[in-house]
């Protein structure tokens, strides 16, 4: 199955790293939000980590120049689907949002085409129920920062077929990426591990532990991660991991994946983590 033209549905944190990591390898890209603006900045975006991989020798100018030229830049998000192979989208984690997006695509996308859910912890089989191609949807999980992490974990929904899997393991490998296939249960593997860990860290530092920076290096430190739990959690977005958590929690039952009360009020102040400048640390 050719996947050669790739709709990437907004073009925020992970959008535009989805949309770099497909142009440097040969495919042409529509990213679509909703208004130029935002089109523009994840287009300086993904100019900016080009640049850097060309200082680090990873690329050659030449060819930094050849992706971004790949990738168009659109609000129309219907004709970027009718002309598109693959769609993936990276709107927020949001279950009515993703739901009234893949209903909109799956009326104008092309019958073959596969529809792609960059979703964190929703049910990618809910979310394939929207469509009336539930084969032809599956949990395409790109890790953040796109350019830069190996891993996709691979969600099969319910009804997602053999095809599909297969086309989109074989792209992901295309795209110098490996692939793990998972079952569909609520934050597949990733956030099911790592979003507790994450809301632990903000009960540390609401119970005065300790401070922040002396949670991180304790991770960082005495686990041997690269990061710690904190600068992790703005990195990917407070607002993000509030959402997931909430799906963890509602969906598994379980109290132990009710969010940190300190989450939720940095979430509502707007301290959203380095998108917005200021999470738990501050980003200049
Ligand atoms: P984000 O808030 O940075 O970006 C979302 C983008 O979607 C924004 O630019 C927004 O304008 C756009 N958008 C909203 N409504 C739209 C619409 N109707 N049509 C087109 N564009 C629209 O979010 P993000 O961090 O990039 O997350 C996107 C998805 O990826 C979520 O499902 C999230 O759970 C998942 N994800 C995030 C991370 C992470 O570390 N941030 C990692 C893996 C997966």
């Amino acid at each position: 199955m050719s996947m050669d033209r790739i709709a990437v549905v907004g073009a925020g944190t992970m959008g535009n790293g989805i949309a770099h990591v497909a142009a440097q390898h040969g495919k042409s890209v529509i990213l679509v939000d909703v208004t130029l603006d935002v089109l523009e900045r994840a287009r300086d975006t993904v100019s900016k980590n080009l640049d850097r991989q060309v200082r680090k020798g990873v690329l050659d100018s030449s060819a930094k120049e050849a992706a971004l030229s790949r990738i168009e830049l659109s609000t129309d998000m219907a004709s970027a689907a009718a002309r598109a192979d693959l769609i993936v989208e990276a709107v927020p984690e949001r279950a009515d949002l993703k739901f009234a997006i893949v209903e909109a695509l799956d009326i104008v996308a092309g019958p073959d085409t596969i529809i792609a859910t960059n979703t964190s912890s929703i049910s990618v089989t809910e979310i394939a129920a929207h469509t009336d191609r539930p084969d032809r949807v599956i949990g395409m999980h790109f890790m953040n920062p796109v350019p830069v992490m190996p891993l996709i974990e691979l969600i099969r929904g319910l009804a997602t077929s053999d095809a599909t899997t297969e086309a989109v393991l074989e792209l992901s490998r295309e795209l110098g990426k490996t692939p793990v296939e998972v079952n569909d249960f609520p934050g597949f593997v990733s956030n099911r591990v790592l979003m507790p860990m994450i809301n632990e860290a903000v009960f540390a530092l609401m119970e005065g532990v300790a401070e922040a920076e002396a949670i991180d290096t304790i991770v960082k430190l005495g686990m041997n991660h690269p990061m710690g739990p904190l600068e992790l959690a703005d990195l990917i977005g407070l607002d993000t991991c509030l959402n997931i958590l909430e799906v963890l929690h509602r969906d598994l039952g379980d109290d132990r994946y009710r969010p940190c009360p300190l989450l939720r009020k940095y979430v509502a102040a707007g301290w959203l983590g380095r998108k917005t400048r200021r999470g738990f640390f501050r980003y200049e």
